[in-house]
């Protein structure tokens, strides 16, 4: 199988074109071509010399994914797309746009294994791990896509304003159980004259896979770092996020103290809310309780559908309380995460990685 070029970092791919006795000067463009042309195939770098054209058409491809299905969601806000694997495996990444700036939500593997009960991917199961070039691809993607569209709204694509912004790694799958493929990736998007996403423009989420928020730690890896908490007691946690049992809530707490006094960063702590479950005044202390002292804010996700889980959305005045509580009385920020894409199954959770695997299986909200 020919390389993809989104698997190399820019370092690899001068080695590889000086590897032909070829300049690194033809390096250089091809890089430009990928991450500011967002070239989706060799076909678009004319511009360079026909032996460098060549040797990477028999030794590399782009590995652009190929949209198998694009969904819109009514507001016009969020766009999903399903994207084919190699081997007949699709996973989904999510454009979301917000006033100003887009981020891509781009998945870590195909499928999920951690079994969280209310996550559309937990419930497919596990099916693969994507590698650093897939995951690229998907930012890659989005790029594309958002300044597609602001050319066709006549916006000027001087001035960067049509470059994608941020990127979360909350899609389909758990980024710390594929780690080297995820800070490969991580380290292809932030270079500076590629997308040049910096630290502040890149968030990881985990469900708690403490050893590998302590490897991030300890190897200081420039992303922002959002944890899966959901329940402030372990008994809780264990219902419905099972890993919790590998990785007890002191143990995964005890990484997380560790994780922002080795970095000096605060850590985002998810918590979906589910109605009656997870959402009262004593919940928001027991969090309060639980995060004493810790930099962190809270991310307070109302419960999004999902074909496998039967629980509902908080109301709006429960969230208003829970947040309410966790800043008057424990001094802690919060938000209440936008609900987007709902209708086109691309919120939080939702991703599973075909047509007939979300939609088809409930309304649209
Ligand atoms: N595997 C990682 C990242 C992907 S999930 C993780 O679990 O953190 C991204 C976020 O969506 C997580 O916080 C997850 O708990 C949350 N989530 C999963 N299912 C959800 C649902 N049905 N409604 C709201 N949030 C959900
Ligand atoms: Fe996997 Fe995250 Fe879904 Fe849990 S919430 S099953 S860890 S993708």
């Amino acid at each position: 199988m020919r390389v993809s070029l989104y698997e190399l970092t820019r370092g690899e791919l001068t080695e590889l074109v000086e590897s032909w006795g070829q300049s690194p000067v033809h390096a250089a463009r091809i890089w430009h071509h990928l991450y500011w042309g967002y070239a989706d195939s060799l076909e678009k770098m004319a511009d360079l010399p026909a032996r460098v054209r060549a040797r990477l058409e028999a030794e590399t491809r782009v590995g652009a994914l190929p949209a198998a299905l694009e969904t819109q969601s009514s507001d016009g806000f969020t766009r999903k797309f399903l994207l084919g694997l190699d081997g007949n495996r699709m996973i989904e990444t999510v454009l979301m746009r917000f006033t100003g700036r887009v981020t891509a939500c781009v998945s870590s593997q195909a499928g999920c294994a951690m079994g969280c009960v209310f996550c559309a991917t937990g419930q497919m199961g596990f099916k693969s791990q994507l590698s650093a070039g897939e995951i690229v691809a998907q930012a890659v993607h989005v790029a594309r896509e958002w300044r597609l569209c602001a050319k066709s709204n006549g916006e000027s694509p001087a001035g960067g304003s049509h470059r994608l912004r941020n990127v979360v790694l909350m899609g389909m799958g758990e980024p710390l159980q594929n780690y080297e493929a995820v800070m490969k990736a991580v380290d292809i998007l932030r270079d500076p004259s590629g997308l040049a996403l910096g630290a502040e423009r890149i968030t990881l989420s985990t469900v708690g896979v403490v050893p590998g928020i302590l490897r991030l730690a300890a190897e200081r890896r420039p992303v922002h770092l959002a944890v899966s908490l959901h329940a402030a007691t372990q008994e809780g946690r264990l219902a419905l996020v099972p890993v919790a049992k590998k990785w007890p809530l002191d143990e995964l707490i005890a990484a997380c103290r560790r994780y922002s006094e080795t970095t000096g960063r605060r850590v985002f702590y998810e918590w979906a809310l589910i109605e009656g479950r997870n959402d009262s005044a004593e919940d928001a202390r027991a969090v309060g309780r639980l995060l004493r002292g810790l930099p962190a804010q809270v991310n307070l996700i109302p419960l999004n559908p999902t074909a496998g889980y039967a629980g509902a959305p908080s109301r709006s005045e429960a969230a208003r309380r829970f947040q309410h509580i966790l800043g008057g009385e424990f001094a802690l920020p919060s938000t209440v995460r936008q609900r987007r894409g709902i209708d086109i199954a691309a919120g939080c959770g939702q991703l599973a990685g075909g047509p007939g695997a979300d939609s088809a299986r409930f309304p649209a909200a």
